[in-house]
C-alpha cells in the first residue's frame, strides 16, 4: 500500500537574477512498513525535498499526494495542506517544531488538539520511550538540543499519523538517546499501515532502513 506519493517534483529558488534549482524532477514513494532513508550532501535538496512532502512548502512542477487518503497535498491553498498535515503526516524538522509558550506535554498534545482527539496516554507514553517522562512540565527554552528533538518526535508522532517525515532526527543525540529515537522510529514503521521517510547520516538508522535514495543536485544520484 503507497502511504505517500511524489510525481516529478521541481523547485526553484529565485534570489535576484540567481536561480537555484533545488528539486529537478524528484519521484518517490514510501509504502507501508518502510523505512525509507534519503541521503544526500547538503545543498543537495533533501530539506526542499521534505518540506514539499510535508506540504509546508508547494512545488514548481510535479505534485504530491497522500496516496494513504487519495488526497493531492501539492498545488492547494496553505490552510488545506495543514489540514491534510495534520490529519496524515508527523512531521520533524531540523528548525524544531515546539511553540515556546507551550511545556513539553502541552506541545505535544498540539497537533491532537487541534483535529479534536488530543491523545495524553500515547503522548505520555512516547515521552516516556523517548526518556522524557520527568521533562514534561518544562518549556521549550530549558530544553536541550537533544531533549528538543526528541520532544519533536513526539510531538510528530503523538496525533497518530501513519507518514513521519523527519530532517536529521538524530543529529544532535548522544548514542543511548540515538538508540531511543531509532526505536520510537521502528516500533511506528512497525505499525501496520504506518511508514517513515527520514534524511539521516546516522548508520544506526541507515540500518533499519527498507531503502535508501540518494539525492545529488535536486536528483535521484542513480536516476
Ligand atoms: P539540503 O537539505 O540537502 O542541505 P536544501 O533543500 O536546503 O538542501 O537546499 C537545496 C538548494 O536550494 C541549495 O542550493 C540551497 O542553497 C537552495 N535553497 C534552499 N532554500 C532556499 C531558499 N529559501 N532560498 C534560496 N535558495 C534556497
Ligand atoms: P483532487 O485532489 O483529486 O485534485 P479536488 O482538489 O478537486 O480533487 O478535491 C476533491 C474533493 O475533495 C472536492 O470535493 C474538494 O472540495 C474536497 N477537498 C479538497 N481539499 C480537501 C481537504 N483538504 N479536506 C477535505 N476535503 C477536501
Amino acid at each position: 500500500m503507497t502511504l505517500l506519493q511524489a510525481t516529478d517534483v521541481y523547485r526553484f529558488y529565485h534570489v535576484g537574477d540567481d536561480e537555484t534549482r533545488a528539486l529537478r524532477g524528484a519521484s518517490l514513494e514510501v509504502r507501508a512498513g518502510e523505512l525509507v532513508v534519503l541521503l544526500g550532501r547538503s545543498g543537495s535538496g533533501k530539506s526542499t525535498l521534505l518540506a514539499c512532502l510535508a506540504g509546508l512548502d508547494d512545488p514548481d512542477g510535479g505534485q504530491v499526494e497522500v496516496a494513504v487518503a487519495s488526497r493531492r497535498l501539492s498545488r492547494r491553498p496553505e490552510v488545506q495542506r495543514a489540514r491534510l498535515r495534520a490529519e496524515h503526516l508527523g512531521v520533524m524538522l531540523q528548525s524544531g517544531n515546539l511553540l515556546p509558550h507551550l511545556n513539553v506535554l502541552e506541545n505535544v498534545l498540539l497537533t491532537g488538539r487541534i483535529l479534536g482527539k488530543p491523545d495524553e496516554v500515547r503522548a505520555r507514553e512516547l515521552l516516556a520511550q523517548l526518556g522524557l517522562a520527568g521533562r514534561l512540565a518544562a518549556y521549550p527554552s530549558q530544553l536541550s538540543g537533544g531533549e528538543t528533538a526528541r520532544v519533536s518526535l513526539a510531538a510528530a508522532l503523538a496525533h497518530g499519523p501513519a507518514i513521519l517525515l523527519a530532517d536529521e532526527p538524530t543529529a544532535e543525540l548522544d548514542l543511548q538517546t540515538e538508540v531511543q529515537v531509532a526505536q520510537v522510529i521502528e516500533a511506528f514503521v512497525r505499525q501496520p499501515g504506518h511508514g517513515a521517510l527520514i534524511a539521516t547520516h546516522s548508520p544506526r538508522l541507515a540500518a533499519h532502513a527498507s531503502r535508501v535514495l540518494r539525492l545529488k543536485d535536486g536528483r535521484w544520484q542513480d536516476a
